[in-house]
């Protein structure tokens, strides 16, 4: 069959936008690996859409929740994975979680079905050198077609692995404990004018206690295949250089040298005392609304991340965007190597989708393949492209990966209020569902706008 976008890869991601083309009236090829003999080191089946691990797309509250919200957005623009998400659905509560087996199926079915979509079964080793192409291959893209993306965008612009710190809501960092201060008050051009880092002290009985429950804390194992992956320089687990020794830290990430705690002042110390040691946060959305722990990716599992993180004064409240980790992902810098539209700044006959573009989570990955098929249709009949407002789920999202993001810290984002434009007049308690309120009113103009999204 004549084509006229190539999908590569069919994952959540390329399922999503392999069916919104098609909708649109566009001849899609979707090359999927797996089922030509070929399997990813996580796949266990040849079935499009697989969930590879956990059967939840979680919350489906989309008052209250930002992965609710999305649920909702796709729903709205008629989004495949939400369509056989409802049919395989299985009770959970507030969260919707599916049959994986029914899930993958009705994906399969309803683009086998298709007339517009040739499904093949082959691994794609190369990026196209012409033609529309969306490439959707996920966390664990195979090899040789890495190699060829390392080729078209350098070699530091594609991670193999994804050594998260943790990321806390700013508005949940007491600051009448932590202070803002760049170590030594340096600065640069592009520095705030109070300081670049947000700064939690610690005594040093403190610091012993952390030290010692980081070392004792719960961990998740490396899976079989990601063991033989090393540790990158400035990725080390921070419970892993506890282990080195009692100072290791002090002298690392929770260095306290050059900062100046203004809660502890004498006459010796007027502009305030180094403390022991330090915890510092780092901003990590233009937003400002997200900083990262700087220096603390870890294995510590979720639920002692919490307890022990929440420990470390000034983040007694701390709300995580997102907890820590350090798991094989391949990932683009997208802030840098993609435009707005997702398409390789080197080469825009090349969009990518999915994991790969640097969001994480199974909804995220369905939510940007369907917004980069809906941006190749656009393309395609010469139309321009009105992005969804940052204000929605899906826009903040996209905003984020495609250039809000820090570059230099750029590691996988699921979706979160945190991404999205801050609302700091309303109080805390109702600002969720003023978020979900707003993202839904705008979300409504703009699918009625001119600009023909839906099909
Ligand atoms: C081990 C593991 C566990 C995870 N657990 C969860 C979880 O519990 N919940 C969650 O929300 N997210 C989870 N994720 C993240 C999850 O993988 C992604 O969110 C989601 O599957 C990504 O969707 P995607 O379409 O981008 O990639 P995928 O769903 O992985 O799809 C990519 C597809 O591309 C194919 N492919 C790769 N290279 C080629 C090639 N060269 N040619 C042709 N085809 C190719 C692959 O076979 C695959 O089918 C997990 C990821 C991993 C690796």
């Amino acid at each position: 069959m004549a084509y006229d976008v190539h999908i590569i890869g069919g994952g959540l991601a390329g399922s999503e936008a392999a069916w919104q083309l098609a909708q649109r009236g566009v001849q899609v090829r979707l090359s999927e690996m797996r089922g030509s003999g070929e399997m990813t080191p996580a796949h266990q089946t040849d079935g499009l859409a697989e969930l590879v691990c956990s059967n939840s797309f979680r919350s489906d509250d989309d008052e209250n929740n930002a992965v609710g919200l999305l649920h909702h957005e796709m729903r709205q623009m008629d989004s495949l994975v939400m369509r056989a998400g409802e049919v395989a659905r299985v009770p959970a509560g507030s969260a919707m979680a599916v049959d994986r087996d029914v899930f993958s199926a009705e994906v399969e079915k309803a683009l086998s079905d298709h007339p517009n979509v040739e499904i093949v079964r082959e691994r794609i080793d190369q990026l196209p050198g012409a033609g529309l192409t969306i490439i959707a291959t996920g966390p664990l893209t195979a090899q040789s077609l890495a190699q060829s993306i390392v080729a078209a965008t350098g070699e530091e612009r594609l991670a193999f692995f994804d050594a998260i710190a943790p990321i806390v809501h700013r508005d949940s960092i007491n600051m009448d404990v932590a202070w803002i201060q760049s170590r030594w008050n340096k600065r640069t051009e592009a520095s705030n004018a109070e300081g670049d880092y947000i700064n939690c002290p610690m005594t040093k009985e403190q610091y012993l206690t952390f030290h010692q429950a980081l070392i004792d804390g719960e961990k998740t194992e490396f899976r079989e295949w990601e063991q033989d992956t090393p540790y990158f320089d400035g990725c080390m687990p921070i419970e892993v250089m506890a282990e080195r020794g009692v100072d290791t830290l002090r002298f690392g990430p929770m260095k306290p040298v050059g900062l100046d705690n203004p809660n502890d002042v004498t006459d010796e110390y007027p502009q305030g005392r180094w403390p022991y040691a330090v915890v510092q946060l780092r901003q990590d959305n233009k937003l400002g609304t997200l900083w990262n722990m700087v220096g603390f990716q870890t294995k510590l599992k979720y639920g002692a991340q919490v307890e022990l993180f929440r420990t470390i004064p000034g983040l007694e409240n701390a709300e995580f965007a997102r907890l820590g980790g350090l798991h094989r992902n391949t990932f683009l810098n997208s802030p840098i190597v993609l435009d707005r539209q997702l398409r390789l700044k080197a080469a825009p006959h090349i969009r990518f989708a999915g994991q790969v573009t640097g969001c994480e989570g199974y909804v995220e990955s369905a939510a940007i393949g369907l917004i980069s098929g809906m941006m190749a249709a656009q393309e395609l009949a010469g139309r321009d492209w009105t992005p969804p407002p940052a204000s929605t789920a899906i826009g903040a999202l996209l905003s984020h990966i495609t250039g809000d993001a820090e570059a230099d810290t750029f590691q996988p984002m699921n979706v979160n209020f945190g991404l999205f434009p801050p609302l700091h007049d309303v109080k805390k308690k109702q600002r969720k569902l003023a978020y979900t309120t707003r993202a839904k009113s705008e979300l409504t103009t703009w699918l009625a706008e001119p600009n023909p999204v839906v099909a």
